[in-house]
């Protein structure tokens, strides 16, 4: 090969040498760019990893020391509150769920007095054992395996009740254990020395007040018991001394001593029955009663000072409501009389009415009655209404200050009421009126009760005229019941103005503002109305039976007007005049007649048990008009050798007497009796507040009870219905029962 051959041979060789050596150098680079990135990558993350790692650490180090922060707060607070339990003077311990110490206080432990037992670990048991034995605790009369066994029956409850232990120091604790989830106990040991004896000093004092409170009411009793028996002696003998001739001024002396003791016994009565009620000695005696003669009889009782005072006294009875009741009528009468007299007491003008309703239970054979008074008087006090029940309390201020009062009244009414199971109330409005209210349940009497009249009866159309509007509303809704048409007319002009041949009878007030009602009745006559029976009602009527118009009307009826009494007056005009004669025969019969058969030989014996001379006295002097024998026993002993010598047919008997009460005599002489078939009816002779003094007055064997000051009437009655058949008549022929 040539040279040139060979040059070009090693040129192309040295050519594709150049050319693969920079092919490998641009791999190599492109290699090497390659690695460099990513080395570059790899840089990146372990700079970030070296950051994240970083953070964390850092993170771990807060956590540290905050953990370490914590722990130091956790201890500051467990020193405090250990501290606190330390400081505190009671008792504190906790036990876990086998009961046994956790830890106490300085205060629990030191009750233990360096028993060194008593230590975090010790059980509840064996504290309850130290503190026996060691004579920590006083167990009194337990003994100490009883009171263990005791503390440690309560102890397991899951709550246990509180207890109070005494230590030997006579210092009181409360136990007081708390059962947590886990069964741990919370045990608190509260010192309650000071509230106990602080508790046993007011128990005390109580005890000191109460008993001045019944000396004060025993002496209240015994002291109004004392001024009772010669205030009674003093009405007594002005009821005599008025029957005796007396010049017009006598008897106005006589009249003012009569009425100023009467007023006085009804003080003193106040103040006895309120100390009586005070000393739980007041007792109701329960019997069958007419509720409604009672309203009706309190009303008849305060119709004098209404009539003075120009005021209408209304009673508005429901008409489907029984009347005969089982209660003490005495004690209902005398709430009656408080609310109502209280009513006409403080009302000047208008009206004062008693409305009674109630609901029957007839399954029960009881009632819930209902009564409410009404005054259109001079109202109380928004803020004095609270008080007026309480005791001696009276609205103070000028318009009161004119009216009397003990302001007892209210409060014994409440009282009264509280023991019949009922309650009392008031609602008033300031210068408009009040009305006081009264809610009892009493057992209504087995049988019949009065019944409404037979409707068929009843008159078809009645007008009524009367100015009062609530006197016509009661009006229109009793007789509306009844089924009659009711017209109602304000004033006799009213009246004329709507009578015509639909109307079968008239009933109007006697004091109506036009005319009067005889006017009224002349007024029909005259205009053509002559067989429009006219019934006229007034308060007063002694006025219309001495006028000459009388003859005019059909008659009278005396308001308030019983029911009963509207009724038979409404069903006797339906009747012929022989009808009407029977039913007043009938009526006659309740009244005993005097025996007149003139067999009879001897006198009817009466015995009298009273120690007080004057007493005795008024007694004899009431009854000089009878034909009756009277003799005195002096006192208990007395009245049983009488009731064996005199054999009596009747005994009147004082309850307080020497050497043996009536009570007592009373008892024995029932002893007396027994085999004997013979029972003389004794008559108790109380003093008021004496009634219900205790169940002794008729379970003793006593069979009625007067009350002092005796009453001619009363006594009079009392004879006449006992006298026995084989004696004399006890009214002498030609003298007139009272
Ligand atoms: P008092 O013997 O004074 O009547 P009460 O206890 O019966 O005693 O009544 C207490 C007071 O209540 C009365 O003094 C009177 O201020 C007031 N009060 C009672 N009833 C009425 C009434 N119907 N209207 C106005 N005030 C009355």
């Amino acid at each position: 090969m040539s040279l040139a051959g060979k040059l070009a041979q090693e040129r192309r060789a040295r050519l594709a040498a150049e050319r693969l050596l920079d092919m490998k150098q641009a791999e190599l680079s492109a290699a090497n760019r390659k690695l460099g990135l990513h080395a570059m990558a790899l840089t990146k993350r372990i700079g970030e990893t070296q950051a994240e790692v970083e953070t964390v650490r850092d993170e771990n180090e807060k956590v540290k020391s905050d953990l370490t922060l914590a722990n130091a707060k956790i201890e500051v607070a467990e020193r405090r509150l250990w501290h606190s339990i330390q400081t505190i003077q009671d008792g504190f311990a906790f036990f876990d769920d086998q009961s046994r110490l956790i830890g106490a206080n300085a205060a629990y432990l030191s009750v233990f007095d360096g028993v060194e037992d008593v230590a975090p670990g010790i059980t509840y048991s064996r504290i309850l054992e130290i503190l026996t034995s060691e004579g920590l605790v006083d167990i009194g009369s337990d003994s100490a395996a009883d009171w263990q066994a005791r503390m440690l029956t309560r102890w397991a409850q899951p709550h246990p009740e509180p207890v109070v232990i005494k230590l030997w120091n006579g210092h009181y604790f409360k136990l007081i254990d708390q059962r947590g989830n886990g069964g741990d106990v919370v045990s608190l040991g509260l010192n309650i020395t000071a509230s106990v004896r602080h508790e046993a000093e007011l128990k005390a004092a109580r005890e000191r007040a109460e008993a001045a409170n019944r000396a004060k009411s025993a002496f209240l009793a015994n002291m109004s018991h004392e001024i009772r028996t010669p205030m009674n002696g003093i009405v007594g003998m002005t009821e005599l001394m008025s029957e005796t001739p007396l010049d017009e001024e006598q008897r106005l002396y006589l009249n003012t001593i009569r009425n100023s003791g009467e007023a006085l016994l009804v003080i003193i009565n106040d103040v006895l029955d309120y100390s009586k009620i005070e000393a739980d000695k007041l007792i109701l005696h329960p019997e069958q009663f007419d509720f409604e003669r009672c309203i009706l009889e309190v009303a008849m009782l305060l119709q004098p000072s209404v009539r003075d005072k120009g005021l209408s006294l209304l009673v508005d009875y429901d008409l489907f409501l029984p009347t005969l009741f089982v209660g003490d009528p005495g004690r209902v009468r005398q709430v009656l009389t408080n609310l109502v007299g209280n009513a006409v007491k403080f009302t000047s003008e208008g009206h004062v009415l008693i409305r009674v309703t109630g609901v029957p239970n007839p399954d029960a054979n009881i009632c819930d009655i209902h009564v409410a008074i009404e005054d259109t008087g001079i109202g109380i006090e928004a803020d004095k209404i609270r008080h007026i029940f309480g005791e001696f309390n009276q609205v103070e201020d000028e318009r009161n200050r004119q009216f009397e009062g003990t302001g007892l009244g209210l409060a014994i009414t409440k009282r009264l009421i509280a023991l019949m199971g009922g309650s009392v109330w008031v609602e008033s409005e300031f210068g408009q009126g009040s009305c006081f209210g009264f809610r009892i349940t009493l057992p209504t009497v087995e049988g019949p009760q009065p019944t409404p009249p037979d409707l068929a009866d009843c008159p078809r159309h009645v007008v009524v005229v009367e100015d009062l509007a609530v006197n016509r509303a009661i009006l229109s809704k009793q007789l509306g019941r009844l089924g009659s048409q009711v017209t109602v007319c304000a004033s006799g002009g009213e009246a004329l103005a709507v009578v015509d041949d639909s109307v079968d009878l008239l009933l109007c007030d006697h004091d109506l503002p036009d005319m009067d009602g005889l006017e009224l009745a002349t007024t029909l006559k005259d205009r053509g109305w002559a067989d429009l029976p006219v019934v006229v009602m007034s308060a007063n009527p002694g006025v219309i039976h001495a006028n000459p118009a009388r003859h005019l009307i059909e008659g009278v009826l005396q308001k308030p007007i019983p029911r009963a009494e509207l009724y038979s007056r409404l069903m006797a005009l339906g009747r012929t005049p022989q009808e009407q004669d029977t039913i007043a025969v009938r009526a006659g019969e309740q009244h005993q007649e005097p025996d007149k058969t003139g067999k009879n030989q001897r006198l009817m014996r009466v015995l009298a048990a009273e120690d007080n001379r004057t007493n005795q006295l008024i007694l004899e002097k009431m009854v000089k008009d009878l034909n009756i024998e009277l003799r005195f026993a002096g006192n208990g002993i007395e009245a049983v050798q009488e009731h064996r010598d005199f054999d009596p047919d009747l005994i009147f008997m004082d309850i307080s007497m020497p050497n043996m009460d009536g009570k007592q005599a009373t008892a024995e002489i029932r002893r007396r009796e027994i085999g004997t078939k013979r029972h003389v009816p004794i008559v108790a002779l109380t003093a008021h507040a004496m009634v219900g003094d205790d169940q002794g007055i008729l379970s003793a064997g006593l069979d009625h009870y007067l009350t002092k000051p005796l009453q001619k009437m009363k006594i009079h009655q009392m004879i006449l219905d006992n006298q026995p058949e084989e004696a004399l008549s006890v009214i002498a022929e030609d003298a007139e029962p009272d």
